[in-house]
């Protein structure tokens, strides 16, 4: 766990401020994500590529309110982004445009001509058919788009399915063996300036060989290329890198992906891109939620807490295990819990088969690496409003977007004439 968390006389705080006392200041449930966190692992990146001509993209995805946006941009972080909703987000929270890389397998026409006009560094174009829709948006224009192909390098990169996005039966990219072909149309066409290759194979990747692996296989395809006489300037190499779930995990530093990454540069003309996201925001955010209710069955023991798979869906979507501490120390006594919300749903469960200290209603529990596709995987399912997101800085704290009320739920929604 990072320095800024732990117990002061057994009260868990995040830096200066008890995460008790954000609580009873913003009620429960609540994100909360730390600033030196995020800080800190921003800067081992920039630290580990720092012989490198780098530009790190964060991620928007994996945590895209606007606080977060701008701790980036003013730590000199560009932007990895797959809507116009979240170019909207980076302008509003005023970063810039020239360093947003733009993915995705399904633009449409609007956002192409939004992300052109706001002057991205370019777009990952994710098939031919998306290719020739961006030149006819660049032609109507009048202006060149940039463009890499993200290529697909047909790579196993060892983790869950749902986030293994580089092998062959995967949705994204363009299979590599097809991308020189590719590249040559493009290059002839008249509203595509070609740049750049990207590939992204996967998340929450432990194991550095797929990485040497798609590097290689892409650093040779843009050899081919400029023997070709096609203009590549840049390489990204997309995201992925894994971090800590469970307390005794140990995912690669960033030194050592850097390492093995820059080895492989060595000599090349190439400007490096990275995409990362959980890396930068998964271990720097938690959910606190209160103890509702407990329930012994005779198979199980329930701690019903308040909140559930709407705020984190990660353990129902992934199977995903994320470190549950108390908020406030109190008993030795353990009790092996399955941790449960109050949704109609039996995969509604925050751990299962969890030993944990003995909690009472009321006791509030921190549910942690939660920073990364923690709140934006969050929905509304059971009327449930989205809670409220906070960031702490030193000895303080910030409301960084309020839990959502009823009203907001409902405003949107109307009863028809014919009814
Ligand atoms: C999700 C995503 C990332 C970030 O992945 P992490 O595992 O969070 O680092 C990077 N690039 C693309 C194209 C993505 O879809």
């Amino acid at each position: 766990m990072h320095s800024s968390f732990q117990y002061k006389d057994e009260e868990f705080h995040m830096g200066g401020v008890s995460l008790a006392k954000i609580a009873e200041s913003v009620g429960t449930p609540f994100y909360v994500y730390s600033y030196e966190f995020l800080k800190d692992s921003f800067t081992a990146y920039k630290e580990a590529f720092s012989a490198m001509d780098t530009l790190i993209c964060y991620s928007v995805k994996a945590n895209s309110n606007l606080a977060v946006l701008k701790a980036f941009s003013d730590l000199g972080s560009g932007y990895d982004i797959v809507s116009g909703g979240e170019l909207l987000r980076v302008k509003r929270a005023g970063g810039d445009p020239g360093k947003v890389v733009f993915s995705g397998v399904g633009k449409t026409r609007e956002e192409m001509k939004a992300a052109i006009e706001a002057g991205i560094l370019f777009f990952n174009v994710e098939s031919e058919e998306e290719l020739h829709e961006l030149n006819s948006v660049g032609i109507e224009l009048g202006k060149k788009a940039p463009v890499a192909l993200r290529v697909n390098p047909d790579i196993d990169p060892k983790t869950h399915p749902y986030i293994s996005t580089g092998f062959k039966k995967s949705k994204f990219g363009i299979e590599i063996g097809r991308a020189f072909e590719v590249y040559k149309e493009a290059n002839k066409m008249e509203g595509i300036d070609v740049m750049a290759i990207d590939a992204h194979i996967g998340s929450q990747i432990f194991d550095l060989t797929p990485f040497v692996d798609s590097v290689k296989k892409l650093i040779s395809l843009a050899d081919d290329l400029v023997r070709e006489g096609i203009n590549i300037q840049y390489i990204d190499i997309g995201g992925g890198l894994g971090i800590s779930y469970k307390l005794d995990d140990k995912p690669p530093h960033p030194s050592m992906y850097a390492d093995i990454v820059m080895k492989e540069f060595s000599g090349k003309p190439y400007k490096l891109v990275l995409e990362p996201g959980r890396s930068l925001m998964g271990n720097s955010g938690m959910l606190v939620t209160k103890v509702l209710y407990l329930k012994e069955g005779t198979a199980k023991k329930f701690v019903i807490v308040d909140a559930a798979m709407n705020d984190l869906i990660r353990p129902a979507f992934y199977e995903s295990y994320h470190e549950i501490l108390p908020v406030i120390r109190g008993s030795e006594d353990k009790d092996v819990v399955d941790v449960v919300g109050p949704i109609c749903e039996s995969g509604d469960f925050l751990a299962q088969d969890r030993e944990l200290p003995k909690v009472s209603s009321g006791d509030l529990l921190a549910v942690l690496s939660a920073g990364a596709y923690g709140f934006v995987m969050s929905s509304n399912y059971n009327t449930r409003p989205r809670v409220a997101e906070v960031m702490v800085k030193g000895d303080q704290f910030s409301v960084i977007r309020e839990r959502e009320t009823y009203d907001d739920l409902l405003k949107l929604e109307q009863i028809p004439d014919f009814l």
